[in-house]
C-alpha cells in the first residue's frame, strides 16, 4: 500500500483521492492513471528521466509539480525487472519438442514404414 504524498497515511493503491486529507492521487479521476506529485520545495523535472534526455515536450517542464508521465531517472521502469523463463517440463515439453521437430518426425515415420514394408 502506498503512502499519500501529502499526509503520508497509507492509502489504497487504486484510490483516486486520499481518504484522510483529500489530496488528488490519480489523474483525470481514473484509478489507472498515476499522478506523480513533487514535494513542496522540489520540481519533478529535476529527477525525471525525460528531462535529463531532453525528450519531454510538456509545457510545464521544467517546473512540473504534478505530472502523469514522470519517470524517476534513478529507477527507470524495466531496470530491475527480470524475466524468468521456466520450462513447463514433462508432457508439455515433449509436446513442444515434437511440434518444433515435426518435419523430422514425419521423415522418421516414413522411413520406418518404408523399412517395415521392405522387410516384411
Ligand atoms: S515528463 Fe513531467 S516530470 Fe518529466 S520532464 Fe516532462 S513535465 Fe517534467
Ligand atoms: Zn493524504
Amino acid at each position: 500500500m502506498p503512502n499519500c504524498f501529502q499526509c503520508h497515511n497509507l492509502v489504497d493503491a487504486e484510490a483516486v483521492r486520499c481518504p484522510h486529507c483529500g489530496a488528488t492521487l490519480k489523474a483525470f479521476g481514473h484509478p489507472g492513471i498515476p499522478l506523480y506529485q513533487a514535494t513542496k520545495e522540489d520540481y519533478l523535472c529535476d529527477t525525471c528521466l525525460y528531462h535529463e534526455d531532453d525528450s519531454c515536450t510538456f509545457p510545464q517542464r521544467p517546473y512540473a509539480k504534478t505530472c502523469t508521465l514522470y519517470c524517476d531517472r534513478d529507477n527507470p521502469p524495466g531496470q530491475n525487472d527480470t524475466v524468468v523463463y521456466k520450462s513447463p517440463g514433462g508432457w508439455l515439453s515433449l509436446k513442444a519438442w515434437c511440434y518444433r521437430n515435426r518435419t523430422l518426425l514425419i521423415l522418421l515415420i516414413i522411413v520406418g514404414i518404408s523399412l517395415w514394408l521392405a522387410l516384411s
